[in-house]
């Protein structure tokens, strides 16, 4: 059989803060039955799983356990690895979102977001329960009080950085309705619609201050990159995206 053409397949990574569940060793098996299926029908197949380890929630954990964050995300990484090996899994990189050469493209990135006028410095507003350490909404106060703890809130102001994902909008309603094939099913293609493009979209926080775990802003140390952006990123750093422009033939291929 020759080859067909290349084929890239990932799975969601899994979140470190718990034991894992069945749901991610369904999502690991399907995705590798594709993938042992394609290889079969002659495509060059990537195929990658791994660990979301960042974020406040990992390091609360930790602090609850006495450990060190990565001390916990290495055992809960280490948990999830082996069953995709008992599974027979037949992924060619389990990616770990605290693996260095990760974690140095997510700052690359998110210098280059900056350097060119996509991320800002503003301010985050909202009810701030301290002993939570976390920010609220109004709408997502329970009786006025923090829906974590029953505690009172009050109102609080903390520098971060923001993603300009109101630029986008347009752009993105354009791309989905001349490409019915992005978004499926169609039911998925519609929420995304209905729920977030066509209300518009509000600029995301993509930075935080009132913890460490996290991927240090290079040029604001204080700050660590929101999880969302530096997970979100794994699909193309693990198969050797540079931001500087020197990505990896691998990542040219698939
Ligand atoms: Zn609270």
């Amino acid at each position: 059989m020759g080859n067909k053409g290349n084929y890239y397949l990932t799975t969601a990574i899994a979140y470190t803060s718990g034991k894992p569940h069945i749901g991610n060793s369904y999502e690991i098996v399907m995705a590798d039955a594709i993938c042992r299926f394609k290889r079969q029908q002659g495509y060059d197949v990537r195929f990658q799983t791994g660990t979301d380890e960042h974020g406040q929630k990992n390091e609360e954990k930790a602090n609850a356990l006495g450990i060190t964050p990565k001390e916990f995300v290495d055992k809960i990484a280490g948990i999830i690895k082996g069953i995709c090996v008992s599974l027979n899994v037949s992924y060619d990189r389990f990616i770990r979102t605290t693996d260095e050469d990760h974690e140095k493209q997510v700052q690359k990135i998110f210098k280059k977001m900056y350097d060119k006028g996509d991320i800002y410095k503003g301010s985050y507003e909202g009810m701030y329960c301290t002993p939570c350490e976390s920010f609220w909404t109004e709408s997502q106060l329970v009786n006025g009080k923090c829906p974590d703890c029953g505690r009172e809130v009050k109102p609080a102001k903390e520098e971060a950085y923001f993603f300009k994902m109101s630029k986008y909008a347009d752009r993105l309603i354009e791309y989905i309705n001349t490409h019915p094939e992005f978004i499926q099913p169609v039911s998925r293609k519609n929420e995304m619609m209905n729920n977030f493009l066509l209300p518009g979209l509000k600029d995301l926080c993509v930075s935080r201050t009132s913890f460490k775990w996290g991927i240090p802003v290079t040029f604001d140390e204080k700050h660590v990159v929101y999880v969302w952006l530096d997970a979100l990123t794994n699909y193309i750093t693990g198969i050797g995206y540079d931001a500087d422009g020197n990505s990896s033939d691998m990542y040219k291929k698939y």
